[in-house]
């Protein structure tokens, strides 16, 4: 399917849409889940516009995937946490619901894991916790 420049992690790269950020360079953008999981829950995007890991070219998934280590590195760091779960949802019949290829990192067990997309979160708590992970990158 055709990518559509109008879904919302589209929109946020191009400063559109607000986003508590807590990761940018060139090729992808780190932050945070606007309906958290589990505190601390932050999303990883490449800026290359593709909308499922499988549409992702090879090169733009090797340099993410480093981003997504990094960050997760951050969150454990930043906010003393254990185990962090990393999500991927491709295509709707997965449960995606934002057609921009993401990475969940969600600081939580598989056993405990909250709801998907289910309620907003408070995004001053979510900025604090972003703080925490900006400051252990
Ligand atoms: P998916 O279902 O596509 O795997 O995940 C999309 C994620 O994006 C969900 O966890 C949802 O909470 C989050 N989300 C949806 N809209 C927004 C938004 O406007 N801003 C942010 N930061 N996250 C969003």
């Amino acid at each position: 399917m055709a990518y559509n420049d109008q879904n919302i992690f589209a929109r946020i790269l191009r400063d559109e849409l607000p986003a508590i950020k807590v990761y940018e360079d060139d090729q992808v953008l780190a932050f945070m889940d606007i309906m958290p999981q589990a505190d601390g829950h932050t999303l990883v995007i490449p800026k290359v516009p593709a909308e499922t890991l499988l549409d992702l070219p090879p090169e733009a998934a090797a340099y993410t995937i480093q981003i997504v280590q990094k960050v997760a590195k951050a969150i454990e760091t930043g906010l003393d946490v254990k185990g962090i779960v990393l999500m991927q949802l491709s295509g709707s019949s997965a449960g995606q619901t934002v057609p921009h290829v993401h990475f969940h990192l969600i600081p939580s067990s598989i056993h405990e894991l909250g709801r998907h997309a289910a309620q907003m979160g408070d995004q001053e708590k979510i900025k604090a916790l972003a703080e925490k992970i900006k400051a252990a990158l």
